[in-house]
């Protein structure tokens, strides 16, 4: 499969948007986003606390648009929901492409960097589309719905598998948990996601949350973070 070359904007009927990023630690570039993987249940406890079981296996996978990516800040109050959920994760950075399965043992060197997110979430219609057997959609991959960190690249922060990742709203520690507690690690994911896409530079993914996820209200400030690595702040504003 070949990549369709790149057109000059003067080729497109208006100006096509422009491409989602993320600031880099120490570097002036700018890391250009593909697109945004999650992972669900991949913490037993939050597993158990939605209704579910983790299980190894097959990790569960969803989407979000890459330009659902923001850097923290204020964030509007999401239309069409009235339970909007923080789930602080760890979120992993690719730096190459790969064509076909990639090995556990070789996932980790298609890693650019790191950094902490939130997959924000309308709780509400998650639990309707669930009940009726529908897609997750209209729950997950609205805009402004995963705020990140700064990427810090794998030369500042090695592959960090141990440290804690926490979520605090108005001082009070919601979330955290050690980064052992993933049912599969950044490799495992690496490696079921090459099974089912096309591994590209510049995809990111949320690596799933642990127990303690709850509504957020406009007004509410949170910083998340992964000890010694990064960190994440912002404020929900009510609806624009
Ligand atoms: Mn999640």
């Amino acid at each position: 499969m070949r990549d369709r070359p790149a057109a000059p904007s003067s080729a497109y009927a208006f100006p096509p948007a422009s491409t989602p990023f993320l600031a880099i630690r120490g570097e002036t570039h700018r890391f250009p986003i593909h697109r945004i993987y999650c992972v669900g249940r991949n913490f037993a406890e939050h597993a158990r606390e939605m209704g579910a079981e983790a299980s190894r296996g097959t990790p569960v996978f969803f989407g979000k648009p890459a330009d659902a990516a923001v850097p923290g800040g204020d964030i509007p109050y999401p239309p069409g929901t009235s339970d909007l959920h923080h789930e602080v994760e760890l979120v992993v950075a690719l730096g190459h492409d790969a064509d076909g399965k990639v090995a556990v043992a070789d996932a980790l060197a298609l890693v650019f960097g790191y950094s902490v997110g939130l997959d924000l979430t309308r709780r509400d219609l998650q639990a309707a589309a669930k009940e009726k057997r529908l897609p997750w959609d209209t729950a997950k991959g609205f805009d402004a719905s995963a705020p990140i960190g700064e990427l810090v690249p794998v030369a500042q922060c090695g592959h960090p598998s141990t440290q804690r990742l926490w979520l605090e709203v108005e001082g009070t520690l919601r979330q955290q948990a050690p980064l052992s507690d993933m049912v599969f690690s950044v490799a495992e994911v690496l490696h079921a996601l090459s099974k089912l896409y096309r591994l590209r530079a510049g995809d990111l993914v949320f690596m799933g949350t642990p127990a303690g996820v709850a509504a957020l209200q406009p007004g509410n400030r949170f910083r998340a973070g992964i000890d010694g690595i990064a960190t994440l702040e912002g404020r929900i504003v009510p609806p624009r």
